[in-house]
């Protein structure tokens, strides 16, 4: 694998994705033990989360269903500034295990809103799983339950991850290069 290079700036490479789908397949095993006989409502937030929800999805045993929602960033009039609005929930979760896709939980801002706002549609639980996590910039009172990589408190993209729009599409994860050589 070679570095990358988006917008001027050079990203090496991180995790291979040899080792991200071998993790993936863990987590699907401990959610496959965890939910059985239940029927999870898998919660893809789109856009970065789509190749790990997909991976996840395809590999837990049991009889799951998976939807899409996506955040609406919008300028707030509380002092917290930027405020996520959630788009597309279509499903009644009411009484069902809700189970959030994330790729990336960084501040935690927008996982906090996204599961405060779905813990008001009475759902039986909501648990959150997230590739990847960088618990040192954490800035909020939530914990994911499935974690697939913690990380320090780098900027990577690939697996879904982007870099203003790009990059989605790399195969593995990249980390930005500190100090040009
Ligand atoms: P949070 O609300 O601060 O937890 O940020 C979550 C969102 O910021 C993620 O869903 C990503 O879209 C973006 N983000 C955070 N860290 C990174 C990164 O290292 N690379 C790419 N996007 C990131
Ligand atoms: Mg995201």
């Amino acid at each position: 694998m070679k570095e990358v290079k988006y917008n001027g700036l050079t990203f090496e490479p991180y995790i291979t994705r040899e080792k991200i789908q071998a993790r993936i397949e863990e987590l699907a095993k401990e959610i496959t033990a965890r939910y059985a006989g239940r029927k999870p409502l898998f919660l893809c937030v789109l856009n970065g989360a789509f190749p790990f929800a997909s991976e996840l999805f395809l590999n837990v045993e049991l009889d799951a269903e998976i939807s899409f929602v996506r955040l609406k960033s919008y300028e707030g009039t509380s002092t917290t500034g930027v405020v996520k609005e959630v788009m597309g929930l279509t499903e009644d979760i009411s009484g069902r295990p809700v189970i959030v896709v994330e790729d990336i939980v960084d501040t935690g801002n927008t996982i906090k809103r996204l599961v405060d706002d779905l813990k008001g549609k009475n759902p039986a639980e909501v648990k959150i799983a997230t590739l990847l996590f960088k618990p040192e910039s954490l800035r909020c009172d939530v914990t994911p339950d499935y974690v697939g990589f913690s990380i320090p408190p780098k900027f990577i993209i690939g697996y879904g991850l982007d870099l203003d729009g790009l990059a989605r599409n790399l195969k593995d994860i990249y980390v930005l290069k500190e100090n040009a050589d």
